[in-house]
């Protein structure tokens, strides 16, 4: 997330100049977020919404893409070991987007990518409870009280998960794997790998092949598509 000072971010969008953006915070005029600030240098970040006199300012116009994340790739904007990230995919683009939530650098899937900061914590909140549709292949072959439990609950170091949907796709026997669909609510790091790995079956391989009622259609690894205003409005 890249943070900018409030009155280069006023300046920008064409309200004043710096120096009188300046002024209109230390009169407080300015709220970033609902908030009151009224201390020069501030600093904000892409998804805090600002408001002049109770008037948002309009800032980047808002773009949201669905992309299908290959495997190998860090869901951050920057990588300290100079792996490949999300991100880069979108280089062409004027616009600066960012991922909402993560997948882990050995999942695929589905990842919207947006510089729609209400969006993504709307997206990314707890309570709204987007249904996120997995596929892993696990090792071993569920039995059924695992597979209840997991229906269930499953308990993760401590924390009770919500329950999943469970629905076995593939079960290999000679080679003692399973592909498995699971559709969760939250969001917790490593959910769906811990999940399983507490019944006993750690993942080998997984991708997201939802996120609500979106699917990765016709787009093949690395490739993306803009969501159309109908789309987005149905997230919110
Ligand atoms: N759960 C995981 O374990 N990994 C992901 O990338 C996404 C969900």
């Amino acid at each position: 997330m890249t943070l900018e000072r409030l009155q280069k971010v006023i300046a920008e969008a064409g309200i004043a100049s710096r120096r009188k953006a300046e002024k209109m915070i230390v009169a407080g005029r300015v709220r970033v977020d609902g908030k009151l600030v009224t201390k020069l240098g501030t600093k904000v970040d892409t998804f805090s919404t600002i408001t002049v006199d109770d008037e948002p300012i309009e800032r980047e116009s808002l773009h949201t893409y669905l992309f299908y994340k290959p495997r190998g790739v860090v869901s951050t904007a920057h990588d300290d070991k100079g792996r490949k990230t999300v991100v880069d995919y979108f280089d062409d683009l004027p616009y600066r987007l960012y991922p909402v939530g993560r997948l882990d650098y050995d999942t695929s899937g589905l990842l919207l990518m947006t510089n729609d900061g209400k969006l993504a914590n709307l997206l990314m909140h707890p309570k709204n409870e987007v249904p996120k549709v997995y596929v892993a292949k696990i090792e071993g072959i569920l039995e059924p009280d695992q597979i209840m439990t997991l229906k269930k609950g499953v308990k993760v170091d401590g924390r009770k998960c919500a329950p999943a949907k469970v629905k076995i796709l593939k079960t290999n026997q000679k080679k003692n794997n399973q592909i498995v669909q699971l559709t969760i609510h939250e969001g917790h790091y490593h959910e769906v790998k811990r999940m399983f790995k507490a019944v006993g079956h750690p993942v080998e391989k997984l991708s997201r092949e939802r996120y609500a009622f979106l699917d990765l259609h016709a787009l093949t690894y690395g490739q993306y598509r803009e969501l159309t205003r109908e789309e987005v409005d149905r997230l919110k």
